[in-house]
């Protein structure tokens, strides 16, 4: 067994849909490079940096050894090359660090649910030399061939930075689906959430990942205009969606985090929050509105109206409603949903 103190670092955010395939977490880099959106607190307090190579290197080696000696323990207990608890149990008990490693347990779970997929963080992975993502790339997926699918955050105005080549290239080192904050449409808000690009930035940047044969996952914000924009967030989210006809739409209710630029606006009465009622009403203007067939999803807790009959309105399946076939029926569930209380 190696003597090994498994270095390897894990950040903290990854979206839902990866917490649910029990992805590896890969940090490629420190927080977010841009990092003023003003409803946004995820890596506020935090410095972006870029991370050398050779040290995103060395994590996955790191993480490699470690997958190794758990399979080496399980094996040794009676499972050949299978993970087994009480290997798990047995290396923890010999290796006690391990119960305080910030990644270990991640890693385990990716292994017992069969270690198919990874998330590469944080905030904007795009923003590496496009030579130092691929290198990273096709090492994490040469050291780990079960993995099928790696995703990432990434900002389209970084995207519509990049040549067609590059973008091709990082796909290529198998880089499958990039998850972009959209947020709105609407120019007039994403100038006032301080988004740092417009709704023509967004489109090119969602273009050009599809063009480059990305998966495309765009999450916007109902609600993120308060009372004041409502309908023209709506639609102009609408709108850009429909030009970029992304893979996946996900929504991703606003609610003021204490804090933030935005709660204070809140705070002051600068901005009126919608009531749930309103947000649904929000809701059904922008999906109206939308002309995609893109799988819109609902999959994440701040999507909790309810029906009348006390079931949630959407289900929050990672996979969502296939559009435009399912367009009719989510209509549907927000009429329903709107009819309650009244
Ligand atoms: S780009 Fe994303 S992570 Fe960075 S500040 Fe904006 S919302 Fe937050």
């Amino acid at each position: 067994m190696a003597t090994n103190d498994y270095h390897f670092e894990t950040g903290i955010y990854r979206p839902p849909s990866e917490g649910g395939s029990a992805s590896l977490l890969v940090r490629f880099t420190r927080n977010c490079p841009w990092n003023y959106c003003t409803f946004c607190s995820m890596y506020k307090t935090e410095k972006f940096q870029l991370r050398p190579l050779k040290e995103i290197k060395s994590d996955i080696n790191a993480m490699a050894a470690l997958v190794d000696d758990l399979t080496s323990e399980s094996s040794r207990l009676g499972k050949n090359d299978q993970i087994t608890q009480a290997g798990i149990q047995s290396l923890l008990s010999r290796s006690p660090a391990l119960n305080y490693h910030p990644g270990a347990d991640m890693l385990i779970q990716w292994l017992l649910f069969g270690g198919k997929t990874a998330f590469i963080q944080d905030g904007n992975s795009m923003i590496m030399p496009p030579q130092d993502l691929i290198q990273a790339l096709i090492h994490l997926k040469t050291t780990f061939p079960s993995i099928n699918r790696i995703t990432t955050y990434a900002r389209a105005r970084t995207i519509a930075q990049r040549t067609p080549e590059d973008l091709q290239a990082i796909r290529e080192a198998g880089l499958d689906r990039l998850h972009l904050g959209l947020e709105s449409g609407d120019d007039q808000l994403l100038k006032q959430i301080k988004k740092g690009v417009d709704a023509q930035g967004h489109i090119t940047g969602g273009q050009k990942a599809i063009a480059a044969g990305f998966q495309v996952s765009e999450y916007w914000m109902p609600g993120l205009g308060g009372k004041e924009m409502t309908e023209q967030h709506a639609l102009n989210t609408a709108r850009v969606l429909n030009e970029i006809n992304p893979h996946y739409i996900r929504s991703r209710p606003f609610r003021p985090i204490a804090d933030t630029p935005i709660y204070e606006q809140v705070r002051t009465g600068e901005m009126t929050l919608l009531t749930p009622t309103e947000q649904l009403q929000e809701l059904k203007l922008m999906v109206s509105a939308l002309n995609v067939t893109s799988k819109v999803c609902f999959d994440h807790a701040g999507n909790h109206w309810r029906t009348p009959k006390g079931d949630l309105v959407f289900s929050h399946d990672y996979e969502g409603y296939q559009f435009p076939n399912d367009k009719n029926k989510v209509l549907a569930r927000i009429d329903e949903g709107l009819t309650y209380g009244l």
